[in-house]
């Protein structure tokens, strides 16, 4: 199909790498997005190798591996610092062909709309989408300031809090608490809180704090506790609760605590999407978290968001039978890859979150004795499960 218009709602991960994929492929696009100006939410990301992949076809291998951090180990240690085990990552790199990248969240930003604009495409900020209407023809969004763009199109990656979401689906579905609070962020990467070449995670009491580097000498980190949903919390108050939350850690996790910047933190409530019964209705289509927000316990969310853009893309090049059509071969695909994603990060959530305690005792136990390699092939079997196999 060629020559069609397409209008993206949305620039984060999933819209902009959307947005580069369709450019790619010859198609007309615009792309929208509410804030003023475009600032990642959150500190960084792991983009397991089929998100790298996607990146590596639309051409971004080098300037992505610029700014990745070379993880070479896995390493779980408990509350008190114990090694439970250290996982070699290069097997798992040579399983599954590409290296996986944790990477600063504005770094990865920043290169996805540079690369989009680099053909000519300018996003429209501050245009809050507000509703579709489609007919035989065409489709069009309207914004709240006023303006209103058709397409042949229109790509929802409005995020976890779609309002397109409740057009496709024809009622609102709220997204779910996943049981726990994040706090993350950036600091100096030093070998008094991880090796540089490792992503460390601490395990105990329900509770996660983890370090993995990210370029320009950085660590991404993150912890996690369990917190009834809506737990007040102000920036002046994190690094007390935390120390409160972690008292008794290994050193490298009171050196961390001291070593926050908290008004450089972001502290989301984890909640996830789905499975959802569709993600396309007539010529709309969801991608990445208005369709499938996932815990980010398999590092998984935007790598999915990603394999959306290239799945789409794919289907409206290679099939001729319409709009509609290719959408429904798109959702055919991802409604099966994304609802299995979603579903094993969340009982992977509950696992690490205690939801069960008697099951997250057992996961301990269990990385006390796990073979490397089961780890390896469960992670490469989630990897390769999608299109970039
Ligand atoms: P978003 O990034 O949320 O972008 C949506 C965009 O739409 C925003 O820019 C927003 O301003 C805009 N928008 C919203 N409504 C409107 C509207 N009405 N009109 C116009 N614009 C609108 N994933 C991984 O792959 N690996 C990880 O390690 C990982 N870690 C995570 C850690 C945490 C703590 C969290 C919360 C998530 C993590 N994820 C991870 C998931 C990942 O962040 C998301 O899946 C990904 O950001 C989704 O991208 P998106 O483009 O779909 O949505």
């Amino acid at each position: 199909m060629n020559g069609l218009k397409i209008v993206i709602i949305g620039a984060g991960i999933g819209g902009l790498t959307a947005g580069i994929a369709l450019k790619q492929a010859g198609f007309e696009i615009e792309i929208y997005d509410r804030v003023k100006e475009l600032r990642p939410v959150g500190a960084g990301i792991s983009l397991w190798s089929n998100g790298v992949k996607v990146l590596n076809r639309l051409g971004l291998g080098e300037k992505m591996a610029k700014i990745g951090g070379i993880m070479d180990y896995m390493e779980y240690r408990n509350a008190s610092g114990q090694l439970l085990s250290q996982i070699d990552l290069y097997p798992l790199i040579s399983t599954v062909g590409q290296r996986p990248y944790p990477v600063a969240r504005a770094d990865l930003q920043s290169m996805l709309q540079t690369h989009l604009e680099s053909y000519g495409v300018n996003i429209h900020l501050n245009h809050k989408c507000m509703g579709v209407e489609e007919n035989e023809k065409d489709v069009t969004a309207t914004f709240e300031n006023g303006h209103q763009s058709t397409g042949d199109l229109i790509i929802a990656a409005d995020g976890i809090h779609s309002i397109l979401r409740t057009y496709v689906l024809g009622e609102e579905v709220s997204p779910k608490y996943g049981g726990y609070t994040n706090w993350n962020g950036l600091v100096p990467a030093h070998e008094d809180l991880a090796p540089k070449n490792s992503w460390v995670i601490y395990v105990g009491d329900h509770q996660r704090a983890s370090l993995m580097p990210v370029a320009r000498d950085r660590f991404y980190f993150f912890f996690d506790v369990p917190l009834p949903k809506g737990t007040a919390a102000e920036p002046e108050n994190y690094q007390a609760q935390l120390k409160e939350h972690f008292a008794g850690w290994a050193k490298p996790v009171q050196n961390l605590i001291e070593q926050i910047d908290p008004y450089q933190v972001a502290r989301p409530e984890i909640h996830d999407v789905g499975p959802l019964k569709s993600l396309v209705r007539g010529k709309v289509a969801l991608i990445g978290d208005s369709g499938h927000a996932t815990c980010p316990d398999l590092g998984q969310g935007g790598c999915q968001a990603m394999e959306d853009g290239v799945v789409l893309t794919h289907y409206l090049l290679t099939t001729n039978l319409g709009i509609e059509d290719a959408l429904k071969r798109y959702e055919k695909e991802r409604k099966e890859r994304t609802g299995a994603v979603v579903q094993k990060a969340r009982k992977r959530a509950e696992q690490i979150h205690g939801k069960d305690p008697t099951v997250t005792q057992r996961w301990y136990d269990q990385l006390a004795v796990e073979d490397p390699h089961e780890v390896r092939e469960a992670i490469a079997k989630v990897i390769l499960a999608g299109p970039m196999h």
